[in-house]
């Protein structure tokens, strides 16, 4: 073997958004050494830009909400095909974690007799969001972070892994390259917690940041893991339309808990015109009803805009396509109308949602106190990823963990807005308590040389090509866009089937892709090696969406466009063939516990 960095440690961690935070936090606590590598600096991970705020059944603003409900909503939201026992273990274990947050420093909002301020959200029976204005994010990664270095866990940053490396069955370290002079490095680890986010860099519109290619999800695939649910892709309502250069960034949902209406070009408030039966009895049928929820009034019910998130894109989608839509092809979002409600509307939208008024001036002249903002949705999260165990988070290979984005289970067919920051905290502390159990009861792993040096020819394949053949960039680009087109929020068999010979077709455009210059901060190399990892992703998105032939949560197929009760009893799931190729399974939804479903008839 070459002479490569070598680093080890008992757990380690790979991503250092909240999940991966959180899970270095507890297997440091637990007294092993943590491993701590991220692919942009510590404190810039996606979970900084999340807005709106972590949902836990605190029940600091209305006294009915409880983990029972938050189970309920949840598992509505998804539709059913949730892991019920994550569901379960979430919304039980969310409020210790918030509070637990609190007493590491995090500032939320309050109430007026002090307590953890709270907001609706859609899905949400009650208002459930514990949050700090729209940046709850930012407080969430600077508050883990202060705690976790003092822990004592080794950070390295700008360190991208594109191996996991094994002994045998089960996981062994990662290998990786440094961003800034492009050397290589190798961790030893007896357990690997994998916390590295999602995948919207697959498709053309996406909230997600660079960062967002899939790179857990594939990881984990190629070491063998399985992956579930991937045909669940959450294609957020709200992203900004225009202009361009913006497409697809975030309009958190915040802004219709706090009173935001969606209209469309005719002015008319086009979601009151279809409220699915499932959530019927529990929403307002008429504007003032509506309103009244967003301000607290525990008589009313919410107003149709926070309806589930799948069904409100859709819903949007129509108004567009029945050429409804605004100019620059979304629909119309309106906190301004509230001025006719409220006294010191302005200074109130400007209190509530900061980010979102900045956001709206600086990039598109835009004042959200005074005027609609032009919206449409945008690839946003991914419900699917790696399937582990609900209590551990372990994957099928032996120490291999994950936790967070990449991991599959709680969301079922469509995730809840506040439900993955509250995931990350619940489902990262588990991950970091049980790798480090895995981890003390293992011996070191021994990693063999030729697996590393394949792993650093591959890694630098891509210089061997000419440059002169179509960049990575490029490749990146018509894989992005076959996504959005062909495998986006109305999804049909034919579509599909072009686009999987598409991925294929982009495979061998990959396979040419060429890089120029040296490994020192090369951005085309990056962007190469990322690119296995997103056609990785699109594969297993494609095949997932052809096999589920009903439409379910964020799946929508024209061509089957009913939910089938018979497909509610099965996830999807692909793993790799001895041949190298994607297998797709139907695995059965094991039985819910009788005491799990009274809940559910209960509150439902
Ligand atoms: C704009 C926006 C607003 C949101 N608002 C909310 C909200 O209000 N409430 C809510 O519940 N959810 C919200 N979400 C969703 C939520 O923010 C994300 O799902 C969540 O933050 C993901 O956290 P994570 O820890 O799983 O991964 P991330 O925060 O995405 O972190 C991933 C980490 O993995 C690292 N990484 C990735 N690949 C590699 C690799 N190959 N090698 C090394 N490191 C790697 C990255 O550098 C990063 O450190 C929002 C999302 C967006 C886009």
């Amino acid at each position: 073997m070459a002479e490569y960095e070598t680093h080890e440690y008992e757990v380690l961690v790979i991503g250092a958004g909240g999940a991966g935070l959180r899970a270095a936090i507890e297997a440091a606590a637990a007294g092993v050494s943590v491993g701590l590598i991220c692919k942009s600096l510590l404190g810039k991970a996606h979970t900084v830009m999340a807005e709106g705020g972590i949902a836990a059944a605190l029940s600091n603003v209305d006294d009915r909400d409880n983990w029972k409900v938050h189970f309920t909503d949840t598992m509505r939201g998804g539709q059913y095909v949730n892991n019920w026992r994550m569901a379960e273990l979430h919304a039980k274990e969310a409020p210790d974690r918030v509070r637990e947050l609190e007493a590491w420093g995090a500032l939320f909002d309050r109430t007026d007799d002090g307590r953890i301020l709270q907001r609706n959200f859609g899905g949400h029976r009650y208002p459930r969001l514990a949050h700090v204005g729209d940046r709850t994010g930012l407080e969430m990664i600077r508050t883990l972070q202060d705690h976790g270095i003092h822990k004592g866990m080794a950070v390295h940053m700008e360190c991208t892994v594109v191996t996991l490396l094994k002994d045998g069955p089960r996981v062994a370290g990662a290998f990786a390259y440094e961003r800034e002079r492009g050397r290589f490095k190798v961790f030893r680890a007896k357990a690997v917690i994998l916390a590295t986010g999602g995948v919207g860099r697959a498709f053309k519109i996406t909230s997600n940041s660079w960062e967002g290619t899939g790179d857990g999800h594939s990881l984990a695939y190629h070491a063998g893991a399985e992956l579930m649910d991937m045909e669940f892709v959450q294609f957020h309502p709200t992203g900004m339309v225009w202009p361009p250069s913006v497409r697809g960034l975030l309009v958190t949902e915040a802004v219709r808990g706090e009173g935001g209406v969606l209209k469309n070009s005719t002015g008319r408030r086009f979601m009151f015109d279809d409220i699915p039966d499932l959530y019927r009895a529990q929403t307002a049928d008429n504007e003032d009803e509506g309103f009244r929820y967003t301000q607290g009034d525990t008589n009313a019910r919410r107003p149709p805009e926070l309806l589930t998130r799948d069904h409100v894109a859709r819903c949007i989608m129509r108004e567009v396509k029945a050429g409804r839509g605004s100019p620059h092809g979304g629909v119309f979002l309106d906190i301004s109308w509230i001025k006719a409600r409220l006294p010191n509307a302005e200074e109130h939208i400007r209190k509530k949602l900061p980010s979102m008024y900045h956001q709206f001036k600086q990039l598109a002249d835009i004042d959200i106190t005074k005027e609609p903002m032009e919206i449409g949705p945008t690839t946003h999260y991914i419900m699917g990823g790696v399937r582990v165990d609900g209590e551990s988070q372990m994957s099928t290979v032996p120490g291999l963990f994950a936790a967070g984005e990449c991991a599959a289970g709680i969301n079922g067919a469509n995730r809840l807005g506040g439900n993955s920051l509250s995931d990350l905290l619940v489902f990262g502390k588990r991950a970091g308590e049980y790798s480090a159990k895995f981890a003390r009861e293992q011996k070191p792993p021994a990693i063999d040389a030729r697996q590393v040096d394949d792993a650093a020819k591959r890694a630098v394949e891509p210089f061997e090509r000419s440059a002169g053949n179509e960049g990575p960039f490029q490749v990146q680009f018509a894989l992005q866009e076959l996504m959005q087109d062909l495998v986006g929020i109305v999804r049909s068999e034919a579509e599909m089937g072009r686009a999987l010979a598409g991925p294929e077709a982009v495979t061998r455009r990959c396979c040419r892709a060429g890089v120029a210059g040296y490994r020192a901060f090369n951005t085309g190399w990056h962007a190469a090696l990322d690119l296995r990892h997103l056609l990785t992703v699109s594969e297993a998105i494609t095949r997932s969406a052809l096999e589920r032939k009903e439409s379910r949560g964020g799946h929508f197929r024209e061509d089957y466009p009913d939910k089938d009760p018979a497909a509610g009893t099965f996830n999807i799931v692909v793993r790799k063939n001895r041949d190298g190729g994607m297998d797709v399974v139907r695995t059965p939804i094991p039985p819910m516990p009788a005491a799990l479903k009274a809940i559910i008839d209960e509150y439902k």
